[in-house]
């Protein structure tokens, strides 16, 4: 029988991330003011120097720090696994298979830019940094990784997770971090919108701009951005490099190669470097975008400059948008409720390079549950809109008889989403 987990060692960890603006053409983030592009230094409030640079930056490969390299072996390299039982569960002649980033300390992809980004801020000396979470996954693992470095740190939650997960919220405190709903009266902005819509959901446009707030006023604070920023796709690459280097120990490599997509990262993080590939020439892999009908960013959005936050603070982005005003229904896929995606997933979108598509909150509860109990792992509801397309392309494969490899990235498990899986088995969980 096939291998079940294919595994690297620690020494045949890539060593170096992959920086895909070496191969692909990304308009650059305007000054709202001035509508010219940003001037590095107008970024310096929110970000150190180093990273700046490297959101900028044209080189094609990267090294990873000594120190972020020994903090990414706490969990990686993390393992490819075949998906043997949900093939047949499915009854399919297709092969699947599934990255596991759900294995770091926080359950998700996110450590992976987390630990980077409080690396080079403590380099920078940053004394402690904001930020804002949608469904929690990225405020805990930014807390996760301030703490390995010795940094204060504080997260602007959406107010709908921070009732609907409060383990999540428990976590960010566990790592040391503090954390408060959002919208709050901690902020201009937040006071605001509280006076003109007291019962909001909140969202992440909302505690971007009080997390961006609170750092732009603070001269030790600097703000992160756990997704949508050329180095958050950058520290994300490690993934899809690690699986490479696991497909050649197969013999298999992937026809199709699946995320799903809030701001992009996980999907950049697994997919560019076989877009990578495509762009050479030496193969023809399919990639699939995959988000909540709910919030449609790349389906149903517009194309073009718009401000990353709902104050109109940030930097002016050229991406698939649904309108910086946008505050989509709450559905439990807290982590893809976002109104934009990252410039770079947005140029390969509408180059071409990139498929998208959509699903419905009830089949992809439907999804997860399938994997869940055919390969164990409870999936976190923005990873099962993965699955939810992988199974759809084993099922054409079903019908066809391809035995086509497909490839998806489990983004995270699903530990602290127990409350949304409740509501599906009780029948209450609607689309949106
Ligand atoms: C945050 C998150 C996402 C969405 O963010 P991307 O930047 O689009 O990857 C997806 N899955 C999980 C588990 C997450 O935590």
């Amino acid at each position: 029988m096939d291998q079940t987990k294919i595994l690297l060692d620690e020494n045949e960890m890539p060593t170096q991330w992959y920086n895909i603006l070496a191969d692909l053409e990304v308009a650059p983030p305007l000054n709202p003011a001035t509508k010219e592009p940003m001037k590095p230094e107008e970024m310096e409030p929110l970000f150190p120097k180093s990273l700046i640079a490297q959101e900028m930056s044209q080189e094609r490969y990267i090294d990873i720090p000594q120190e972020v390299l020994e903090i990414y072996k706490l969990w990686r390299p993390s393992p490819l696994h075949r998906a043997h039982r949900l093939e047949k569960a499915l009854g399919t002649p297709a092969k699947i298979y599934y990255k596991n980033e759900s294995v770091s300390p926080a359950g998700s992809h996110k450590p992976n830019t987390a630990v980077a980004q409080a690396y080079y801020n403590m380099k920078a000396g940053t004394e402690r940094i904001t930020t804002e979470t949608g469904a929690g996954q990225w405020g805990s693992a930014l807390s996760l990784c301030c703490n390995y470095f010795d940094i204060e740190c504080k997260v602007y939650m959406v107010r709908s997770s921070f009732y609907q997960k409060p383990y999540r919220k428990s976590l960010i405190n566990l790592w040391g971090a503090t954390v408060i709903p959002s919208p709050s009266t901690e902020t201009q902005f937040g006071r605001k919108i509280l006076e003109m819509y007291p019962e909001t959901s909140g969202s992440l446009g909302i505690a971007i701009s009080e997390a961006v707030e609170e750092a732009a006023l603070n001269d030790n604070t600097k703000y992160a951005l756990g997704s949508v920023l050329n180095h958050t796709s950058l520290h994300q690459t490690i993934i899809g490099l690690e699986t490479m280097k696991q497909f050649d120990k197969t013999e298999d490599y992937p026809d199709i190669v699946i995320g799903c997509c809030g701001g992009g990262s996980n999907l950049a993080g697994v997919a560019l470097p076989y877009i990578r590939d495509n762009i050479a020439g030496k193969t023809d892999t399919r990639i699939i975008a995959v988000e909540p009908s709910a919030c449609p960013t790349l389906t149903s959005g517009n194309f073009e400059y718009d401000f990353g936050d709902m104050a109109q603070m940030t930097p002016l982005l050229k991406m698939y948008t649904l309108g910086s005003e946008f505050i989509p229904p709450a559905i439990h896929a807290g982590g893809l409720r976002y109104h934009g995606a990252s410039p770079i997933i947005s140029k390969l979108v509408a180059d071409g390079l990139m498929e998208a598509t959509s699903y419905h909150q009830v089949e992809i509860f439907d999804a997860a549950v399938t994997f869940a109990r055919s390969e164990g792992i409870p999936p976190a509801p923005e990873s099962s809109h993965a699955i939810k397309c992988a199974i759809d392309e084993a099922l054409k494969c079903k019908e066809t008889g391809e035995e086509k490899t497909i490839m998806f990235n489990l983004s995270g498990h699903g530990h602290f989403d127990m409350a949304s899986y409740d509501k599906y088995f009780s029948g209450d969980l609607t689309n949106d």
